[in-house]
């Protein structure tokens, strides 16, 4: 039997750590050490409902645990074989126990490939990553493929860039490989920086080998030996686990020299941000790593050809590297069966806000995203009604309650004003005032901007400036056009991604709730 105890970030932050130590000493107690694992995984995903545990293979799931419940775990499930309801975790709204995992709707609403391992594996582990799988993808890319099959299977399975931007994966893999220069590197953008944002970080300390493998698999793919994490400081937890894994992948043969016979040799290490958010911003995290200031700038030339110390370099985030293991070993076709035509395969959302079930999800992409608040995250918190869903962090925008049908994918939320970003997900209820939403949005992006360029720097000041005289009832109507002209500026002529999609909040809200912002005006308030 199996207890899996979550100690993802946020069930640490509860005290899952108290947790784990009161079922061993429960286990002691009742003696039953030869039959019981206590296993240490990394997000469930109910973090709201946190610290949570698992009992396999029972599929039980246990939620709100304190350390005096561990001795009624053990002597009843485990010892007696009796679920334990008072500590189930409750279907949304029916009040009804529901013991298997499997039939909570939170919970079978999801696809998981990208957190298939985690919450179940030991991200401590390597022999737990093993035993699920894990290197099978790098040991057929090493021994049947070649690196242009690889990148073809990349190119093939429809994987875009999930840190945002959405650029098809495989191209950028395939123009890396076509670039002559060397030493090419692979770098991991683990530097997540959006407000309510833990995809990410949920994967690196959940299972952290996806990670390795993924990379180890591009560095083979585009002809690199060496890579680079790069995580911010603020994620110890992650780092620790990471290094951890690293060093498990070198004595287990997984990283270095030669690696399963061949002729290819790779290794990883792991470079702190210091939680500047533009580094998240592709040139200006390679600047970091090489040690300068943390600054973007222009492209062309891209770091496909010209990256890291001016040579070729390879640059995707947590969630693509971690899918590309399964790619390479299911093969392109079995991944492409899901998602829509032009965006393939699942997306992890970290679900915030005024809804019942927060956490981390994953599901299809081109799911609806009412049917992701509603069917998934159990409907708006207090039966209040919807109003809009903030996606995408600082760059995204808000949808209102009438595109609730809208999919969850690139094009679709682009039309809508929104991005998918790297998955951020705020759901409002009515009591939400959008322009404030849009000023704490711009007045983050506001003290991130690296002040390089003047639209930036300037502009998202000067906005600033506008929607905190509206909110402060000194607003003045044609203030509306104002702001939307600067952010069509800014959009225009900033130098990184930072600023280009600054304004995005604001003129999100503009387009779909302007009647609030007339009402600021007009009612001086
Ligand atoms: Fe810096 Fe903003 Fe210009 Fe980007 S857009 S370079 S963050 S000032």
């Amino acid at each position: 039997i199996q207890v899996l105890v979550c100690v993802g970030g946020g069930c640490l932050a509860s005290g899952a750590l108290e947790i784990c130590r009161a079922l061993e000493e429960a286990v002691e107690r009742h003696g039953v050490q030869e039959k019981v694992r206590i296993i240490r995984t990394g997000c469930m995903g109910p973090c709201a409902a946190g610290p949570v545990a698992k009992v396999m293979p029972d599929g039980v799931f246990y939620q709100k645990l304190n350390p005096e419940d561990a001795e009624e775990i053990i002597a009843t499930h485990i010892v007696r074989g009796e679920v334990v309801t008072r500590l189930l975790y409750r279907e949304g709204g029916t009040g009804k126990p529901v013991p298997e995992m499997d039939r909570i709707d939170y919970f079978r609403k999801q696809h998981k490939l990208v957190l298939r391992n985690c919450g179940i594996v030991d991200p401590h582990e390597i022999d737990d990553y093993i035993a699920a799988d894990g290197y099978r993808g790098l040991a057929r890319a090493l021994t049947e493929l070649d690196p242009d099959t690889l990148v073809d299977y990349v190119e093939q399975s429809g994987l875009r860039g999930r840190g945002g931007g959405g650029f098809p994966t495989g191209l950028k893999w395939k123009l890396t490989r076509q670039s002559s220069e060397t030493p090419k590197s692979v770098v991991c953008n683990a530097d997540e920086g959006d407000p309510g944002a833990f995809m990410d970080r949920s994967i690196l300390e959940g299972d952290p080998h996806a990670v390795i493998e993924g990379m180890t698999l591009a560095g083979f793919a585009i002809g690199a030996s060496r890579g680079y994490v790069y995580c911010r400081a603020e994620y110890p937890v992650a780092v620790e686990r990471m290094s951890r894994a690293l060093d498990q992948a070198r004595n287990g043969g997984l990283l270095g020299e030669h690696l399963f016979g061949s002729d290819f040799s790779f290794d990883i290490e792991i470079r702190m941000g210091s939680g500047a958010f533009v580094c998240g911003e592709e040139t200006s995290l390679l600047a970091s790593i090489e040690g300068k200031r943390g600054e973007p700038r222009p492209r062309p030339p891209f770091p496909a050809q010209k990256g890291l110390w001016d040579k070729p370099t390879l640059l995707n985030n947590v969630e693509t590297f971690a899918n590309v293991p399964i790619i390479a070993q299911k093969g392109p076709e079995w991944f492409a069966e899901l998602g829509t035509e032009k965006s393939r395969g699942t997306k992890v959302f970290a679900l915030a806000g005024a809804v019942n079930n927060t956490g981390l999800v994953e599901v299809p992409i081109g799911i609806p995203l009412g049917e992701l608040i509603y069917d998934v995250g159990g409907g708006v918190a207090d039966g209040k009604p919807f109003k809009a869903a903030q996606l995408g962090g600082p760059s995204g925008g808000c949808i209102p309650r009438e595109h609730l049908n809208v999919p969850l994918d690139y094009e679709s939320l682009v039309e809508l004003g929104a991005i998918m970003g790297s998955g951020g997900l705020i759901v409002m209820d009515d009591e939400s005032c959008m322009v404030d939403v849009a000023r704490y949005f711009l007045e983050f992006v506001q003290e991130e901007s690296c002040g390089k360029c003047v639209p930036c720097r300037v502009g998202t000041k000067r906005m600033l400036e506008i929607l905190e005289g509206i909110c402060r009832g000194e607003g003045k109507m044609e203030d509306l056009d104002r702001l939307e002209k600067l952010g069509n500026q800014i959009k225009e002529s900033a130098l990184c991604g930072l600023g280009k999609t600054a304004a995005n909040p604001v003129l999100s809200t503009l387009r779909h709730f302007r009647d609030e912002y007339i009402a600021h005006i007009r009612d001086h308030k």
